[in-house]
């Protein structure tokens, strides 16, 4: 067959606004809605640096309303991190056994997971990496990788920094950090190193307490936002209940 005798079909559908398009898409959320995860019986530490100390509570305690297409996001994060780890596996980093990577604190209520120790890394001249370390790994689009690759982790995302250096404290490893940053549009990794800050895993144990206590005493804390249009409440598996809103249509 010429090329030139094979249909263009593009002229036939219209690749968004066709059926099969919108009828799977409505399966998807159904499906989201339906499968709604309960919130984990315990507060979670990658949650505890968030801006929103409402939200951590929010995230708690409460099921959070999430879209399929945010769901997916999450998801993306998992493979990227799976892919990432036998990447690293493939080049001699040996990882501790996922036992080791969970810890508990405030008598069970507080649970966190790291991405992974690492225990030994491949020799690379002019690198000297000590372990055990922890390790995390995060995919993020492009416009957030490029904000990691220009402020750093703690300027551009605060809460996964308190993330690291809570799971440091908890699991005990206070070497530094190796953290992955996954650009979930083009593929590049970025790798460095974060050290222990002490005193911003004090911060946040603090935080903690705070977070704890005013929900034993049924309080809700204060919204760190002013509106429900402000892009960090539009992200908010919480926005409907927060503001009372009728409809949390999806971000
Ligand atoms: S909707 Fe906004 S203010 Fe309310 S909990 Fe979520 S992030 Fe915080």
């Amino acid at each position: 067959v010429e090329l030139s005798e094979v249909p263009d079909f593009s002229m036939f559908v219209d690749p968004v606004d066709c059926e099969a398009n919108r009828a799977i898409n409505a399966f998807f959320e159904n499906a989201a809605a339906k499968n709604a995860r309960a919130p984990r019986p315990y507060l979670g530490a990658s949650i505890v640096g968030d801006g929103c100390a409402r939200k951590v509570q929010f995230d708690w305690w409460c099921t959070p309303f999430l879209a399929a297409r945010v769901r997916l996001i999450f998801d993306r994060g998992h493979a990227f991190e799976q892919l990432a780890r036998e990447r690293l596996n493939a080049i001699g980093f040996y990882f501790a056994a996922p036992e080791s990577l969970k810890f508990t604190a405030f008598g069970g209520l507080v649970e966190g997971h790291a991405d992974g120790v690492i225990i030994r890394v491949p020799p690379a001249p002019g690198w000297y990496f000590q372990t055990p370390a922890i390790w995390e790994c995060k995919a993020l689009n492009n416009k957030n990788f490029r904000a990691v690759v220009r402020d750093g982790l703690e300027k551009a995302f605060p809460k996964y920094f308190v993330q690291v250096q809570l799971y440091m404290h908890y699991l005990n490893k206070p070497n530094p950090a190796l953290y992955t940053a996954i650009n979930a549009d083009s593929c590049e990794c970025l790798f460095f190193t974060v050290p222990y800050h002490a005193a911003v895993a004090q911060r946040a144990i603090e935080r903690i307490e705070t977070i704890i206590e005013a929900t034993r005493r049924g309080e809700l804390l204060e919204r760190a936002y002013d509106s429900p249009d402000d892009w960090r409440c539009k992200l908010c598996g919480h926005r409907q209940k927060c503001w009372g809103l009728a409809h949390a249509p999806p971000a």
